[in-house]
C-alpha cells in the first residue's frame, strides 16, 4: 500500500504476528492494527511495521514575519520560511486550520530534508517553521530537517499543541531554537474530552523546552464560556511564571471556526484577562484583537523597544539585545 513510506520511529512491535503495533509518539500510544492508521491519520501499520507515507508531504510553504507564530521575543521584525503538514493528535472544535489537521487530502509532494532547507535558505529568512497544523506528529521527518536546518545555520522553529510523550521531546526540542506551544486549558479533563489533548503532557514538554534553552513563548486561544475562568487564567500564568516570569504569554482573542459558533471573544475580555495573568508573569500579549498595539516595553527604564501594530514591527528600541535608551539587558533575542 505504502511500498515506499519510510520506516518510522517511536513506536513498539506488535506481541504476536498480525496484531496491533504501539505508537509510542503521542499520548493517545494508539493501538494500530495491520492496515489501519493511529488516529492522526498519519502513521500506519504496514506488515508490522510503522511507516510514514506522508513523510515530507507538505501542505503549504510560505514566508510570514515571525510575530505571526506568534513569536515576540525572538528575531522580531524578521521573516520565516514556514511549512504546514496533514494531519493532527488533536481534534479542537475551534481549528483554524481544520482543512489540514483533520484530513489528509491536502498532502502535495514529498520535499525531501534536503530541498526543504535548500528552499529554506533561498528565501533568505534566517529562520524555518514548522506550524500550520501539527507538526510533532511528524517527529521523524523534523528530526531530518531540523538537524540539517541546524547545520545549515537557520534557526528552528516549532509552533505545536506540546502534545508528544518524553524521549520523541527531548531529541526535538535539543535541536529547537524558538517554540510557540498552546496551553489550550487548565482543565485536564476539558483538554481531553473536547480537544482530545492532555494537560500533563504539555505541561511536561514546556518544562523540558525551557529546561533545554528552548526560547518559548505559550499561547492560550481564549474561548468565552470554556477555558476563560478567571482562576484558570492565573493557574495557567502561574505554571508559566514558575518556569520563568519572563516567558511571553499570548491570549489571543477566539473568532468562530469549524464547529464552533461561539461568539468572538470581546477584546474587552482578553484586555482583563490578560491584566490578571500580568500579575504573575511580564510579558503578557492580547492577541487577535485589529488595531491593537502590542509593544514590549523595556524592564529597566519603561522605553519601547519592540513597538508591534498588526505585523508592522520596529526594533528601533533596541541595540542588539539591549535597551537602545538605558542599555539594560532586554529579555529580547535580536
Ligand atoms: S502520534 Fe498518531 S498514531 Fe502515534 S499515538 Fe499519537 S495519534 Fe496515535
Ligand atoms: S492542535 Fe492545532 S492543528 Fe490540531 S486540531 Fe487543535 S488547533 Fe487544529
Amino acid at each position: 500500500m505504502h511500498a515506499s513510506a519510510p520506516l518510522g520511529r517511536f513506536w513498539r512491535s506488535a506481541d504476536a504476528p498480525g496484531a496491533p503495533l504501539g505508537c509510542e509518539l503521542c499520548p493517545h500510544r494508539c493501538s494500530i492494527a495491520p492496515g489501519s492508521q493511529g488516529l492522526c491519520r498519519v502513521r500506519f501499520n504496514e506488515a508490522g511495521s510503522l511507516v510514514l507515507p506522508f513523510y515530507g508531504a507538505l501542505s503549504a510553504a510560505a514566508i510570514d514575519p515571525i510575530e505571526k507564530k506568534p513569536l515576540y521575543h525572538f528575531k522580531p521584525g524578521s521573516t520565516v520560511y514556514s511549512v504546514g503538514y496533514v494531519g493532527c493528535n488533536l481534534r479542537c472544535p475551534f481549528c483554524q486550520n481544520h482543512h489540514i489537521s483533520q484530513s489528509t487530502g491536502a498532502a502535495r509532494e514529498r520535499v525531501s530534508p534536503k530541498d526543504l532547507v535548500a528552499a529554506a535558505l533561498a528565501s533568505g529568512c534566517p529562520s524555518l517553521a514548522h506550524t500550520y497544523s501539527e507538526p510533532l506528529i511528524h517527529a521523524e521527518y523534523l528530526l531530518d530537517a531540523m538537524t540539517q536546518a541546524r547545520k545549515a545555520g537557520l534557526y528552528n522553529v516549532l509552533v505545536t499543541n506540546g502534545c508528544v510523550l518524553e524521549t520523541p521531546a527531548r531529541e526535538l526540542l535539543a535541536l529547537c531554537d524558538a517554540a510557540n506551544v498552546d496551553l489550550k486549558a487548565w482543565d485536564p479533563l476539558w483538554y481531553r474530552s473536547e480537544l482530545g489533548g492532555e494537560l500533563e503532557t504539555v505541561k511536561a514538554f514546556i518544562t523540558l523546552g525551557f529546561e533545554l534553552g528552548v526560547r518559548l513563548e505559550i499561547t492560550t486561544l481564549v474561548i468565552p464560556g470554556k477555558n476563560d475562568a478567571d482562576e484558570d487564567i492565573r493557574a495557567m500564568a502561574a505554571f508559566i511564571a514558575d518556569l520563568s516570569a519572563d516567558i511571553p504569554y499570548h491570549l489571543s482573542a477566539y473568532h468562530p471556526s469549524y464547529r464552533y459558533g461561539i461568539e468572538a471573544t470581546p477584546p474587552s475580555s482578553v484586555r482583563r484577562l490578560a491584566a490578571l495573568a500580568r500579575e504573575s508573569l511580564h510579558y503578557v500579549y492580547p492577541g487577535n484583537l485589529a488595531h491593537e498595539r502590542a509593544d514590549t516595553l523595556c524592564p529597566s527604564c519603561g522605553h519601547v523597544l519592540v513597538s508591534r501594530l498588526g505585523y508592522s514591527v520596529s526594533t528601533a528600541g533596541l541595540s542588539g539585545s539591549r535597551c537602545a535608551r538605558c542599555g539594560a539587558q532586554s529579555p529580547i533575542r535580536a
